[in-house]
């Protein structure tokens, strides 16, 4: 009995090494190293309720929450001493508070999205039980804004929240923040809410001075995935949001001696522990480096397809590359997604050159042995 689930496990383990090798189609880094954390897996951290109010139960690492916050606030340069937020189970969790957040405010809103927007979306508009426009998108996936003015003006009579992407999931696109707060002056709307969805590109375009999304170009409220750059072997994220709206939801309860401030109960204590101990190891300039590391891979990728041959472009700063989709072989070896025969890679930390040569190489063959394929299957 013993035995098997050893070789259950080995066996596992061995298949997920051999996968590891392989993964430039999904936005994980994959460069990380928690070892000095595990003594901390021993303890059950729960970081239940709110992370600015203490609970009864000690078991928590609110403290190290509250720093990465600290870092996140800065680095989007939210209002100071008026933003609030917690360490989510990743960029869903975080969209979902920010909506449900902008429904308190205005239960009258219209919500509008762009059609490139995350699945998560959709379904957090379903479960809030909210009215909402999907936008059209030009072929980079960013929003069309004459699309989105002609549907504002429709609606005028209600307020608007606005999804903005900050790095569309299949290609990378960034909706334009001042672009969009043009557009509800001009039409004057009185009263909006906008959420950048930041989970994909949020955190390194902030690193690297890039993209106007933030609270000082007039988000709401922004969401990113901490497993994406930052990295983690448990997924997460981080929500930010004006502290001001928060103060309209959440409820005083004596069990746990918190706020219920938060959409779960129980909270992950471990990943902001990752979290706080990767910002805090290779601080602002190590993560600037990272980023930075980042593009020249992206770079080095689009090069090497353009010079195969291979109709591959990228969106501004983005560190995904999309092309055709490949064969299902390619696409299952290297785990790509694909949508609208279109694939991407991700050139996150932890993709490395050596990667993208060899999954060149193999497009290539794939594309050498396709014309004998062709061939035989026409004869
Ligand atoms: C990954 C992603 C999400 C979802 O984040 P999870 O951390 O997987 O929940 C939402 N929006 C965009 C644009 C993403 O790339």
């Amino acid at each position: 009995m013993q035995e098997l689930y050893k070789e259950q496990l080995q066996l596992f383990l061995n298949r997920i090494k051999q996968r590891s090798q392989n993964f430039i189609g999904y936005p994980a880094s994959v460069d990380y190293d928690y070892k000095e954390l595990f003594p901390f897996l021993d303890y059950s951290l729960n970081n239940v309720g709110d992370p600015f109010v203490e609970s009864n139960c000690d078991m928590d690492s609110k403290k190290f929450e509250r720093e990465v916050l600290n870092f996140f606030a800065d680095q989007f340069h939210a209002p100071k001493n008026n933003w609030w937020g917690y360490v989510t189970n990743g960029g869903s969790e975080g969209n979902l508070y920010a909506l449900y957040l902008a429904r308190e405010l205005y239960p009258n809103g219209m919500v509008y999205y762009s059609e490139s927007t995350h699945y998560s979306v959709q379904k957090n508009i379903h479960l809030l039980n909210m009215d909402s426009i999907v936008i059209r998108t030009d072929y980079k996936g960013e929003m069309d804004y004459d699309d989105l003015k002609e549907m504002i003006q429709l609606q005028r009579h209600r307020p608007v929240i606005i999804l903005a992407n900050i790095g569309t999931t299949m290609t990378e696109a960034k909706d334009n923040v001042p672009l969009i707060k043009d557009i509800l002056k001009r039409l004057a709307i009185k009263s909006s809410y906008i959420h950048c969805d930041a989970a994909l590109a949020g955190t390194y375009l902030s690193l690297l001075g890039q993209g106007s999304f933030d609270f000082s170009y007039g988000a709401d409220s922004i969401a990113i995935s901490g497993h994406k750059f930052i990295g983690s072997p448990i997924p997460c994220g981080v929500v930010l949001v004006k502290k001001s709206y928060k103060d309209r939801i959440g409820r005083s309860i004596p069990y746990i001696g918190t706020l219920d401030t938060t959409i779960s109960g129980s909270r992950n204590g471990i990943t902001p522990l990752f979290l706080w101990y990767t910002i805090q190891k290779l601080g602002r300039q190590g993560l600037l480096e990272r980023a930075e590391n980042c593009l020249t891979v992206a770079d080095y990728a689009l090069q090497l397809l353009e010079e195969a041959g291979i109709n591959a472009w990228r969106n501004e700063n983005a560190l995904t590359v999309v092309f055709p989709q490949p064969n299902e072989h390619i696409c299952k070896k290297w785990q790509l997604a694909s949508e609208n025969e279109m694939s991407h890679l991700i050139c996150m930390p932890g993709v490395t050159k050596s990667h993208i040569d060899a999954f060149v190489n193999d497009l290539v063959q794939q594309q050498d042995e396709k014309c004998p394929d062709l061939e035989s299957q026409l004869n």
